[in-house]
């Protein structure tokens, strides 16, 4: 495949650019490096590069585009709104729209605010947290991924009894000593860390369903205990939804297992590809942001008539009948398919599907948290990204990432996928 043209402007981002991408997992160093291809343009569910090659795409842009590139109502609700002026500084009905779409699909949420991304929900819902409650410490699950902020940039300590050294350059020690991290999965290590600290912590941080090690589902009665003890405890249980909100059903993954935690962050899909994020939850905990509390947080974009427009379309196109059903199909098509296709081939690979969400990892074992994520096959996985990049299928390039249908593939791209996953795995097995 030609990609003269990524490599030309990879080249000339590497001048301007740090890294020459805006965010790290951009580029390909988790997948042994090179040039990653530059997009020009995306329809429905593919994507066409600089030179004018066509991917059948699975990234999803980390996510969002869970409707395909392009969506004509999407776009065109863009449009409309553009021509009306895309920032007011003012309030708009948009916005209590989107969040009246929000709170009767996630009931949990019973206010909410608007933010410009993930990572500001989730870092508002932890100082809410600590303003609801009078504490300083957070705990959280190693491999979980909850943005860019000082505070979830700690790796874990060497057990459950130890705090959390930075996992950043800039990151200091004494932020890195209000953080827990114990394994995802594990009850005994939770509540170790409860009875050690249980009177200092603000918050228990969680992905519901993991998407940052791969899709990780929790065991069954792990986020029930999450909310026992945190409860029990006086701390505010926080469900880090941006992959996870609208990803599984039309409502958040709190409501594909039937858990409720006081305060739930979002992100990505809501906004049907522009930046947003969205937190919410228990009224008397979401009181305690200003103007009505004393937890600032504010945004000059935040609430933009412009994501709220494709925000709300995007909800509307997900809340046509059988949507999710049908990625659930194909979901289980292209994974059975894997499967079949290997029994050729003998690799090792373990997939975690939920809906039309999945990773594939290559392992001889089950992964359900991020040491049995980490300890999966990553120079085979690079060269798996590469063959099926080759092949005109574009993955994330990290094996810690999902595969993410959207509603625009077909049955036919499911099909030609295989052929692509068939040549990757025969070329692996040589
Ligand atoms: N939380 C989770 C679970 C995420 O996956 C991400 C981003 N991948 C974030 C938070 C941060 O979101 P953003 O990149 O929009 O800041």
């Amino acid at each position: 495949m030609n990609i003269k043209t990524s490599e030309k402007l990879y080249d000339e981002a590497l001048e301007n650019i740090v890294g020459g991408v805006n965010s790290p997992s951009r580029s390909y160093a988790a997948v042994g490096g090179g040039a990653p291809v530059f997009m020009k343009k995306g329809k429905g569910a593919y994507f066409y590069d600089e030179d004018d090659n066509r991917y059948i795409d699975y990234l999803a842009a980390y996510g969002p585009i869970i409707t395909g590139f392009a969506h004509p109502h999407i776009t065109e609700a863009i449009k409309k709104q553009a021509e009306l002026g895309v920032l007011y500084g003012t309030p708009t009905s948009l916005e209590s729209k989107l969040a009246i779409m929000l709170k009767k699909a996630i009931p949990s949420l019973a206010k909410v605010r608007f933010t410009n991304s993930g990572t500001e929900s989730v870092m508002t819902t932890v100082r809410v947290a600590r303003a609801y409650t009078g504490r300083k410490k957070i705990l959280k699950f190693a491999g979980c991924y909850h943005g860019h902020f000082d505070l979830v940039l700690v790796a874990a300590g060497s057990g459950p009894s130890t705090l959390g050294s930075p996992d950043s350059a800039g990151v200091t020690e004494s932020t890195a000593h209000e953080v827990i991290t114990v394994p995802y999965n594990n009850v005994e290590t939770l509540q170790q860390a409860f009875d050690k600290w249980g009177d200092d912590i603000a918050g228990v941080l969680v992905e519901p369903i993991v998407g940052n090690f791969g899709m990780v589902m929790p065991q069954p009665g792990f986020l029930e205990a999450i909310n026992r003890i945190a409860h029990k405890a006086g701390s505010v249980v926080i469900y880090d939804e941006v992959i996870t909100a609208f990803r599984f059903m039309y409502g958040g993954a709190q409501n594909y297992l039937g858990v409720t935690p006081d305060l739930t962050a979002m992100g990505k899909i809501i906004g049907g590809g522009l930046p947003i994020g969205a937190y919410g939850g228990k009224k008397e905990i979401m009181d305690e942001v200003a103007p009505l509390g004393p937890a600032y947080q504010a945004g000059t974009m935040a609430g933009n008539p412009l994501s709220m427009a494709s925000g709300i379309a995007c909800l509307e196109v997900l809340q046509t009948p059988g949507i999710y059903e049908e990625m659930d199909r194909l979901g289980k098509k292209l994974e059975d398919g894997i499967f079949t296709i290997n029994e050729k081939y003998n690799l090792p690979i373990a997939i975690n599907r939920i809906v039309g969400a999945m990773t594939l990892y290559f392992s001889d074992h089950e992964v359900t948290n991020y040491d049995e994520a980490k300890n999966t096959d990553t120079e085979m996985f690079g060269r798996f990204f590469k063959l099926m990049l080759e092949k005109g299928v574009n993955l994330a390039p990290s094996k810690y990432e999902a595969w993410f249908l959207t509603t625009e593939h077909t049955e036919k791209d499911i099909d030609d996928t295989l052929d692509a996953v068939d040549y990757a795995l025969s070329e692996l097995a040589k």
